[in-house]
């Protein structure tokens, strides 16, 4: 008998399968109830359902897919005490693993203010296994597509961490994978943790990031749920941007930007622009200049971050001054920016880095078409 991951199911969906043997629709919801609210990880801890129901619970369903195989915290939170990361490689019930990174970081408050910044616990979640995008400075993208996640198999990662006792207050899709190529178990997902009977977490509280899939990014904009957008940019010119993110060749910067405008024009919310710096490639006065001119007017916020190397020694960060420079010009054209410090790099928590460490590659096999003339 093929059984079911609970958490692929909708609530709708499981209260049909459990109508279908008899059970009264409240009986969904109680369970419901034991997976979001009450973090269950057995059918058996679910003490006010009949030993029965229980039972057939666990003939016909599971609660849990995902097996942590490595966990690796950031050492300098540590110290510092005011953010922690960790990262979890995780297997899958067909052998592959994926990666999940978690990100604490304390809140501030101010005598005499009150609360400055509230208290983060982020999962950053993946929606694929490896990634068809192949962006050469990524470490996920250079390693070949295998899967797309299932509905319960992004699900779960925050579940995972929402077990362990952490108040999740953000879930990012930034992890491995590219969400808007697995667009329908990553919405599923969405609208599973956004239910207010289950898990609840608000839509402002997600955050999806995409190398840029008009198409998709123009059906995400007539969704229900408005999630945050997050748009990994990181040039502003097409043939830069052809070579740092090659699906830049199908969707240039120009349908791009019109997707990024229509989905603030629908939705009323701003959108982020993730833009790496990588030394001598993107991180001139010149092409802040590019980016400016090309976002300029919209509703947008720009991450500024500085490359988290992977091995391929062509990209690596830029110098702190380049870097401030950068932000400068940006902000001397009334653009709001975030210098972004890159947290976790010493446990590899940059995009499929843990993976492709414990998957042993040699960096050598990695390959890179960009030319790096300094100053373009
Ligand atoms: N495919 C999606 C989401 C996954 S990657 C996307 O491209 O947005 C999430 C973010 O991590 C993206 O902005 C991506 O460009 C960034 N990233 C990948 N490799 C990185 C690296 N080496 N250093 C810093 N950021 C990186």
């Amino acid at each position: 008998m093929v059984q079911t991951l609970i958490t692929n199911l909708s609530l709708a969906e499981l209260a049909n399968l459990m109508e279908s043997w008899g059970e009264p629709a409240f009986r969904a919801h109680q369970v419901w109830g034991w997976v979001y609210q009450s973090l269950a990880s057995s059918f058996e801890e679910m003490s006010n359902l009949p030993q029965r129901l229980r039972q057939s619970l666990a003939q016909e369903l599971y609660l849990t897919s995902l097996v942590p195989i490595q966990e690796v915290r950031s050492a300098n939170s540590q110290t510092t005490g005011t953010s922690t990361t960790k990262k979890v490689l995780f297997q899958l019930n067909d052998g592959k693993t994926i990666e999940t990174v978690f990100l604490y970081h304390k809140g501030t408050y101010h005598p005499g203010i009150g609360i400055v910044k509230k208290e983060r616990q982020t999962v950053c979640v993946s929606t694929q296994v490896g990634c068809s995008i192949s962006c050469p400075f990524c470490a996920t993208g250079q390693q070949p597509f295998e899967r797309n996640l299932t509905t319960g198999e992004i699900v779960e990662q925050v579940l995972y961490f929402a077990r362990k006792k952490h108040k999740i207050t953000n879930v990012v899709f930034m992890g491995m994978g590219e969400p808007l190529a697995n667009y329908d178990a990553t919405l599923k997902a969405i609208r599973i943790l956004n239910s207010s009977q289950g898990f609840h977490l608000g839509a402002r509280h997600f955050t999806l990031s995409t190398a840029g899939l008009v198409p998709q990014i123009n059906q995400l904009a007539k969704e229900d749920v408005q999630v945050g957008l997050a748009v990994s940019l990181h040039a502003a010119d097409n043939a830069l941007r052809d070579k740092l993110v090659p699906i830049n060749k199908r969707y240039p910067l120009e349908t791009l930007i019109e997707a990024c405008q229509n989905y603030i024009n629908s939705t009323g919310r701003r959108v982020t622009f993730e833009y790496i710096l990588f030394n001598g490639i993107n991180d001139s006065v010149k092409q802040a200049r590019k980016l400016s001119s090309l976002v300029t007017g919209m509703n947008c916020h720009v991450n500024l971050i500085p490359t988290n190397p992977t091995g391929n020694k062509r990209f690596s960060p830029p110098l702190p001054e380049n870097a401030a420079a950068f932000q400068m010009e940006l902000e001397h054209h009334y653009i709001t920016t975030t210098l972004r410090r890159s947290m976790g790099a010493d446990i590899h928590a940059g995009c499929g880095q843990l993976r492709s460490h414990y998957n042993c590659e040699e960096p050598s096999k990695i390959l890179c078409s960009i030319s790096s003339k300094p100053g373009e």
